[in-house]
């Protein structure tokens, strides 16, 4: 097995072999751009450390060798040398980018003597020193495990003494006293004198950096991600000839995106810090300049930089984010990934590339990430009524989007309370990689230091999270659990409200506006709508629903659940009435009533979605879920016995009766759906007789309006058959009654086991089908959907029993088979049967890929999942697309 590969033999394509930025490195050099000398440990060195009880394999280090004397020759340095000393960085990088969630140790190859070569050959004995102490930390904290804040203490108290501010002031003496006082602190920490020899140097970096791949920061991030194996198996390890950006004041060290990743703007976008190394920048403990400031500063760098970005994206075809160092003037790339942007950046460069000529619509449309999109439908604050509010202070504007909710300046407290449904904004004055977890239960993060590039910056725009960094007037006191602005005090538990697009902090809830549709995203949304396939329908069940769907271009509704309806306050009441009416007579005076006021619904959305069809699907809960539970109504009764009248007493007795009555030990499974159907048909009766009033209506108003009824739970054809005869005679009186032909379609869902293994009968009688893929899942694994997710789910997912949550992306392999099986035997009989999807797995684009894939006719979806669902729909069509073109090969 090769283990290591110098840059010039890597293939830069084979990212799970030489993970993402061993890659890079390995295709820039072979594009001839400037990247110092290097070589990458593989993945596969990764694999094997933990399959063999976390052994580094022995023929490793002979392989290191070769390749650092390849270095040496290369870069006329030599290891561990006196007069010429050849330094590197070790830097982790897994298949797939996780920024941060692993460890990285520059510097590495310093000791007492090279420290003395290195301030002989530069003649600078400030920057060796500082190159040094910056080694010590780093080593220190990420081998041995020591707390950070024992090495800032110490630089701290070398800043007061000197009198300096910054550490770029601190004099070469200061600085041979923190290295000296680091390396006690090592010392002390590990019972041994800190490591000399740069073999022994690399061999404990080498074996700290595989293990940062299992490091808690690391784990929580591939687990939130989805992160599987099979995407990215272990990390590689660079080793790269360093380059210095804090050789004096014609250095710099910097992160720039070729794009903005804000909004997409096609100009560089980032930040670089004079005289500092890349460590700087991403924690954010200086404050760095707007690359534009390059310009001005280091004018020959800047052009160089700029044109850099342009051959890289020529050759990359997608924006990067790079990270470069300018060392005594020579430019050097150290790194370059595709550029994670939010979806407006994503959405502007697709539609900006394809003007470039620089990709095809296809290729555009590829690069998106469905479920990213949700971001573009995000609220921003209401600017008007903003007014009325204090701005308390101004930051970065690091990721667009406001929030509001309660200020938290603890990790620990941010996830607990998050995760009890506070709306919490994490407030730190700068966050870290182990911070992560907080993110994701908080609705926006804001910190005191670092810049748009900072750590807190770039996983908040990632999450699509409200973010704004570098509030520096905001002083903050985690341990007093408050932060001040001149005399304001904001103190843990307060509402404040952050615009993560201006950067201003609020005081209070500052109300919120829906987002606006950019003629870009529609663009984007125009080209799918032209590739996809599959059709694209939404769940929805008021008017207003059906208006959002529409304009964000859903044709049709896959599912109008009836149910809905009736919890509406004004119809409660009414549909209550209904369950406790004692006789047919009484329970259909309640149903005429209910009669007319589903026929106005359907009027309205059947109008809001004029010229697509509309399914609607009759009652499926149980009757009991519409009275309340018979333990809040035994406590109702002591309380009435105490203190009501007889007759509310007598009212609520009788209630408590029919609601024991009703009550069953699994409703799921219960008295629902079209068993409702056959056991109290008047309901039914009245749901279909208003649908074709509905319908005659409209045609009468010249309203092309296409409503479907959908009987839910059908196992069984006799059931079908049963509700078909009801239709029958519905649509009979009410032709004869309206004098004309009514053309309503007659389907039913598919969601019982047997009902699919059944299709083919089903397909006799209905029209179409329609997969119920919630109930199918809760069916297919016997796991209750009302609870699995809350209870034992999670646990599952987390010890890799099942990949992914099946009440979200659809098990193909079980629920799958159905599915495949149901449209085959259901086309078997009907062949142009239509065939949606509406369960939650129609707005999931792994889900779409596959109804795609099975020959579904469309999904369903709801409302704000309609972009995702046309976006997914159309790469779904593309990937087919492209295997098919592979084939031909
Ligand atoms: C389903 O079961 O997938 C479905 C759409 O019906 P409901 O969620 O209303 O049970
Ligand atoms: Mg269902």
């Amino acid at each position: 097995m090769k283990m290591v590969y110098f840059f010039d033999e890597g293939d830069g394509k084979n990212k799970k072999l030489l993970g993402g930025k061993g890659a890079g490195l390995c295709e820039m050099t072979r594009i001839k751009l400037p990247v110092p000398p290097g070589f990458t440990i593989t993945t596969d060195v990764c694999k094997s450390y933990y399959q063999n009880g976390k052994t580094i394999p022995k023929s490793l280090w002979p392989e290191v060798k070769k390749n650092i004397t390849k270095l040496e020759r290369k870069t006329g340095k030599k290891w561990n040398s006196d007069t010429n000393p050849l330094l590197v960085s070790v830097r982790s990088g897994a298949a797939i980018s996780m920024p941060g969630m692993m460890d990285t140790i520059l510097n590495l190859g310093l000791n007492e003597d090279t420290v003395t070569a290195l301030t002989k050959k530069t003649d600078n004995p400030r920057f060796a020193w500082d190159s040094y102490r910056r080694f010590v930390q780093l080593f220190g904290k990420v081998v041995f495990g020591v707390d950070d804040k024992k090495f800032d203490h110490v630089l701290e108290e070398a800043k007061k003494k000197q009198g300096v501010h910054a550490d770029s002031d601190l004099n070469e003496q200061s600085l041979r006293e923190i290295v000296s006082q680091y390396k006690q602190i090592c010392q002390s920490h590990t019972g041994k004198p800190f490591p000399m020899h740069p073999d022994e140097q690399l061999q404990l970096a080498v074996r700290a950096v595989f293990n940062s791949w299992m490091g808690e920061r690391a784990l929580v991030y591939r687990d939130k991600n989805h992160i599987t194996k099979d995407i990215a198996d272990g990390t590689a390890i660079n080793i790269v000839t360093m380059a210095f950006g804090n050789m004096g004041n014609d250095s710099a060290t910097g992160v720039v995106f070729t794009r903005n990743p804000g909004d997409g703007t096609n100009k560089i976008f980032g930040e670089y810090l004079v005289n500092a190394q890349g460590e700087d920048v991403v924690a954010g403990v200086r404050t760095p300049k707007p690359v534009d400031e390059m310009q001005k500063e280091m004018p020959k760098s800047y052009q160089l930089l700029v044109s850099t970005c342009k051959k890289l994206e020529k050759h990359y075809k997608e924006p990067q984010d790079i990270e470069f160092t300018i060392e005594q003037g020579k430019f050097y790339l150290l790194q370059t990934r595709s550029a994670k942007m939010n979806a407006a950046g994503m959405i502007k460069t697709s539609v900006d590339m394809v003007k470039e000529k620089l990709v095809t619509k296809e290729r555009a449309l590829l690069r998106l990430q469905p479920d990213q999109l949700e971001q573009l439908l995000h609220k921003t604050i209401d600017y008007e009524q903003a007014k009325q509010y204090k701005k308390v202070a101004k930051g970065i504007a690091a990721s667009p989007g406001a929030a509001s909710g309660v200020a938290v300046f603890d990790v620990k407290r941010a996830v607990s309370m998050g995760e009890n449904g506070a709306k919490v904004i994490l407030v730190r004055e700068e966050t870290k990689p182990e911070d992560v977890p907080a993110f994701f239960t908080s609705v926006g993060i804001l910190t005191s230091r670092g810049g748009k590039t900072s750590h807190a910056a770039v996983v908040a725009r990632g999450m699509g999270k409200p973010c704004i960094v570098g509030c520096s007037e905001m002083k903050i006191n985690s341990e007093a659990k408050q932060a001040t602005v001149g005399s304001a005090v904001i103190h843990e538990g307060d509402a404040i409200t952050i615009d993560g697009s201006q950067g201003d902090v609020y005081s209070g809830q500052v109300p919120t506006i829906e987002p606006q549709m950019t003629n870009d995203f529609k663009t984007i949304l125009d080209w799918a709508q032209k590739e996809k396939k599959l059709g694209i329908r939404a769940n929805a069940d008021t008017p207003d629903g059906a208006q959002l769907a529409r304009k964000y271009g859903a044709h049709g509704i896959g599912l109008c659940r009836t149910e809905r309806m009736f919890n509406a306050t004004d119809r409660l009441g009414l549909f209550v009435d209904l369950i406790m009416a004692k006789s047919l007579e009484e329970r259909k005076q309640r149903l005429e009533k209910l009669q007319e006021l589903q026929k106005s619904d359907f009027i309205q959305i059947l109008k809001v979605m004029e010229g697509y069809k509309v399914t609607i699907r009759l009652l499926d809960p149980p009757l009991h879920e519409f009275l309340p539970n018979p333990e809040e109504l035994i406590n109702k009764m002591h309380r009435l016995e105490k203190q009501g009248s007889q007759q509310e007493i007598e009212e609520t007795r009788i209630i408590l009766a029919r609601a024991k009555e009703l009550a069953e030990i699994n409703p799921m499974m219960g008295h629902r759906g079209v068993r409702v159907g056959i056991t109290y048909p008047e309901i039914y009766e009245m749901q279909i007789r208003a649908v074709f009033e509905a319908a005659a209506e409209l045609a009468k108003q010249k309203v092309n309006a296409y409503p479907q009824i959908m009987i839910p739970q059908v196992s069984n054809i006799t059931e079908l058959n049963h509700i078909k005869s009801i239709y029958n005679k519905v649509k009979a009186e009410a032709e004869a009654k309206h004098h004309m032909k009514i053309r309503i379609n007659f389907g039913t869902m598919l969601e019982v086991v047997r009902g699919c293994l059944t299709s083919h009968e089903l397909a006799e009688t209905a029209e179409f089908f329609s997969f119920g893929t919630n109930d199918l899942t809760q069916a297919v694994f016997s796991f209750s959907r009302e609870d699995a997710e809350g209870k034992f789910l999670p646990e599952y997912i987390e010890k890799e029993i099942l990949e992914r949550n099946p009440f979200q992306t659809l098990d193909v392999n079980g629920v799958g088979s159905l599915v495949k099986l149901a449209v085959a035997n259901g086309r078997r009989i009907k062949p142009g049967l239509e065939i949606g999807v509406c369960g939650e797995h129609g707005g999931d684009p792994n889900s779409i890929k596959f109804f795609h894939g099975a020959g579904a006719s469309y999904v369903s979806a709801s409302p704000h999942r309609i972009p995702i669902a046309i976006v997914a729909a159309a790469q779904a069509k593309l990937a087919e697309k492209s295997t098919k073109t592979k084939k031909k090969k």
